[in-house]
């Protein structure tokens, strides 16, 4: 598991993914004056992977408007030190295993009891209850354990492999957009 999480081809198909989206939230126009779209991208400085120093974000070029378009993001989940993978599989990662090993990983991914406790929370409330989750769980084959979020997540992706994480970072990227805020206020 631990190496998943250092997989530099994860990591580059986690770049293409998020440089597409961009590409596509370019590509349209402003939502709220139809003026056209320039970069500004927000520094972000995540830790547990590579160097992603910038999440893509655009601004609308005509002045008095000036309003943000951020598309969705497999890298960043919302504001958290930590990039998305590690929020995801550390934390699932973590359900059920005994409290020493819990402890040997925590030291080895640099990763303090606090962090891991909000993650925990985030999953349990944030994510179960919000809006997205209640709208698309009805999706799966079979039934996602809710109680261990986001292992029943991982799971059903195949996400402890490279394309299935792929495939879970995606699924989970419409709420790290505006509109799904909400469910990433922590
Ligand atoms: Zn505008």
């Amino acid at each position: 598991m631990e190496n998943i999480l250092q997989d530099r081809r994860v990591h580059e198909l986690l770049e293409k993914v998020d440089r597409d989206l961009a590409w596509k939230a370019q590509r349209g126009r402003c939502e709220h004056c139809g003026g056209q779209l320039h970069r500004g991208d927000y520094p972000r400085k995540p830790r547990g992977g590579p160097d992603w120093d910038k999440r893509y974000s655009f601004c609308c070029s005509r002045e008095g408007c000036r309003k943000r378009k951020t598309p969705p993001s497999v890298r960043f989940l919302g504001r958290k030190v930590y990039v998305g993978v590690v929020v995801v599989l550390v934390s699932a990662m973590m359900q059920g295993l005994s409290e020493e090993r819990v402890k040997r990983l925590r030291h080895a991914l640099e990763i303090d009891r606090r962090t891991l406790g909000q993650w925990r929370e985030w999953w349990m409330r944030s994510f179960v209850r919000g809006v997205f989750w209640r709208a698309e769980r009805g999706r799966f084959r079979w039934p996602v354990v809710e109680d261990q979020m986001p292992l029943g997540l991982v799971e059903a992706f195949g996400a402890w492999r490279r394309e299935g994480l792929v495939n879970l970072m995606k699924f989970l990227s419409p709420i790290t957009t505006s509109s799904c805020r909400g469910v990433l206020a922590m």
